[in-house]
């Protein structure tokens, strides 16, 4: 085409308008704002061509003639007919464009392709850079967009884009009938982007998928032939373990299964899944699971759980790991649906979960008992927890009454433990009081008896029960006894003392009331009113009898003053009578003569012994009287 037949258009070819992905592909109802020239089949934008039927512009999708509106309101490009709709008039521009990088470059990026078959893969395609003879537009069978497609000897590869819109499904599934080898470039970032600067993007830079690989299909079945295979190795080996595997009495009910039993939780023993695997019979691991674990009310582990079966030696060899690809071959082998020990413990675990028995606790498979569970078992745990409890009560005394031993040397070497395992009297072992209720109560309150003997003051122990107390309280009371002797030694000392006091006081005082011979004997002459004490005793007595002892001298000295007085007076009546003897006698040798001899008028006593007092003077003295008249006559 020559530059002549453009000579109507108003703007040179030579225009600086780059048109960009985003314009080529825009359509809007048919509407354009880039169609392709006629001749040259350059794509044009509508402010580059002339107005009308003169823009020499046909549509790039349906290639009818186009006609330019260079209007105020409307700038685009229209089909100049009516026909049928349009609508994929930018899709065949891209693709046109397209075609022509290709052809030009004739190299091409492809991506890599792997296939895949569960967990395994293989590569089909290794990314690399596809070197071709051709690229053209073909159409395909029903199809009014040709495809770009690139050739290579007897080999194909369709290329797709994607704009706006991905490859549908439609289209794949066509690609895949015919068995065609296809990618599809995603220039959906490029839209702003100049046609002029597109090449890279498609060539290599865009990312690129493959649809469809002829050689996917081999390569998914390679796969699935090893897998086959591996399958088929599995099921060997793990039949080899399933015949190896002794059957177990189901019938024989274990330790574990009868607690739970007793416990209340029969029904949970029962299994969804059949267990394969297991030494033991399903009820009774299920038991142990539930009893050992669950029901203390601590978190515990899968794996713990675990690890505590295989210690008991439960599960059978070749089963303590079976990996999740030998457990679907034992189902597989089996034909039906059997769990190893594992996956049987998960399940179990997962089942009480869900049903509110065990609460999950972490990621890596904790549990912890639920309410659920709690409850249930709550009088159980009660039951369980009660030896421990029992026991603490009894080292609870046992420390109280080892506390209340003050003879430090006895406790060396008593040890709650020895003391729990040994007979403390009447046959009783406390530790084996622990599981009967009687027992256990028989011996606490002996205990708290002791406990309580032992804290009274004075500390009293009726029975031993195994502690050294009879030796303490021994040791105690000798102790106490030494005291009270050395008590007694003072007091005897200061009662010796006060006793010596008194009597020298009372010696003292009799001194001063009688002559030193006489102090003497009366000191040591036993009295009635002292009761038949001698003064001395009775001073050393104690206070009162002292005082009465000061008394009975106080007495004494008065006494002693009345005799003297009394023998004075006599004597003085004595001499009056003599007196009166020698004027009655007129001769004192008559007068003394009668003094001193006895008159039967006086009963045969002398005057002199009988004048004792007034009275008896004047009986005296009438005698003289009568004498004196007598006389006279
Ligand atoms: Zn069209």
């Amino acid at each position: 085409m020559s530059n002549d037949e453009h000579e109507t258009a108003p703007t040179p070819e030579t225009s600086d308008r780059r048109i960009t992905l985003g314009e080529l592909t825009s359509c809007t109802d048919g509407k354009l704002v880039v169609a392709e020239c006629m001749d040259t089949q350059v794509p044009r934008h509508i402010e580059d061509v002339a107005n009308g039927l003169k823009c020499k512009c046909i549509c790039p999708g349906c290639r009818r003639r186009m006609v330019a509106h260079q209007g105020e309101r409307r700038r685009h490009f229209q089909h100049a007919a009516d026909g049928p709709d349009c609508s994929t008039a930018g899709e065949s521009a891209l693709h046109r464009f397209a075609k022509d990088v290709l052809a030009k470059t004739l190299r091409l990026r492809l991506p890599e392709l792997k296939a895949h078959h569960g967990d395994e893969s293989l590569p089909v395609v290794a990314e690399q850079e596809f070197i071709f003879d051709s690229a053209v537009l073909e159409q395909r069978t029903g199809d009014i967009i040709p495809d770009v497609v690139c050739h290579k000897g007897g080999r194909s590869l369709h290329v797709e884009f994607k704009v706006t819109h991905a490859c549908g499904p439609e289209k794949i599934d066509k690609l895949r009938a015919m068995d065609i080898g296809a990618i599809e470039i995603d220039l959906s970032g490029y839209r702003d982007v100049p046609l002029d600067d597109l090449d890279q993007a498609i060539l290599a830079e865009a990312p690129r998928a493959w649809l469809h690989n002829p050689r996917q299909a081999g390569v998914k079945a390679r796969l699935k032939e090893n897998e086959r295979t591996k399958l088929a190795s599995e099921d060997r080996r793990v039949e080899t373990l399933l015949n190896g595997l002794k059957t177990i009495p189901q019938k024989q009910i274990g330790e574990f299964e009868q607690l739970a039993v007793s416990a209340g939780l029969a029904d949970l023993l029962a299994a969804d899944n059949e267990s394969v695997g297991f030494l033991v019979n399903g009820r009774e691991w299920r038991a142990f699971v539930l009893m050992h674990f669950a029901i203390r009310g601590t978190e515990f582990l899968h794996q713990s759980v675990f690890e505590g079966m295989k210690a008991r030696r439960w599960i059978a060899d070749g089963f303590a790991y079976v990996s999740k690809a030998d457990a679907a071959a034992m189902q597989r082998v089996a034909d039906r649906a059997i769990l190893p020990p594992w996956q049987s413990l998960w399940e179990f675990l997962s089942r009480l979960e869900t049903s509110g028995f065990l609460n999950g606790t972490s990621e890596r498979g904790g549990y912890v008992a639920g309410g659920k569970l709690r409850r249930r078992t709550d009088v159980w745990r009660r039951e369980l927890e009660k030896p421990q409890r029992r026991t603490d009560e009894l080292r609870t005394l046992f420390d109280g009454i080892v506390a209340r031993i003050r003879t430090a040397s006895l406790k060396d070497g008593l040890t709650f433990e020895e003391w729990f395992g040994t007979d403390v009297g009447h046959g009783i072992v406390p530790s084996e009081t622990i599981g009967n209720d009687d027992a256990f109560l028989d011996i606490s309150s002996r205990l708290a008896a002791l406990l309580q003997g032992m804290s009274g003051f004075p500390a009293r122990a009726d029975e031993p029960l195994g502690f050294p107390v009879i030796k303490d309280l021994e040791i105690r009371r000798e102790a106490r006894r030494e005291v009270e002797a050395r008590r007694e030694v003072e007091r005897a000392t200061r009662a010796r003392n006060d006793a010596d006091e008194r009597e020298n006081r009372l010696r003292a005082a009799a001194s001063g009331e009688m002559a030193a011979d006489a102090v003497w004997a009366w000191m040591e002459k036993p009295q009635a009113r002292l009761n038949d004490l001698c003064p001395a005793e009775a001073a050393r007595k104690s206070d009162s009898s002292y005082q009465g002892a000061l008394y009975a001298l106080e007495r004494w000295a008065a006494n002693q003053s009345r005799e003297v007085e009394a023998a004075n007076r006599r004597l003085d009546l004595i001499e009056k009578l003599r007196r009166e003897a020698r004027a009655a006698f007129r001769n004192s040798e008559h007068a003394e003569l009668w003094v001193r001899s006895s008159t039967p008028k006086l009963g045969g006593k002398r005057p002199e012994d009988h004048c004792v007092d007034e009275a008896t003077f004047k009986e005296c003295s009438a005698i003289l009287t009568d004498i004196m008249r007598r006389r006279r006559w």
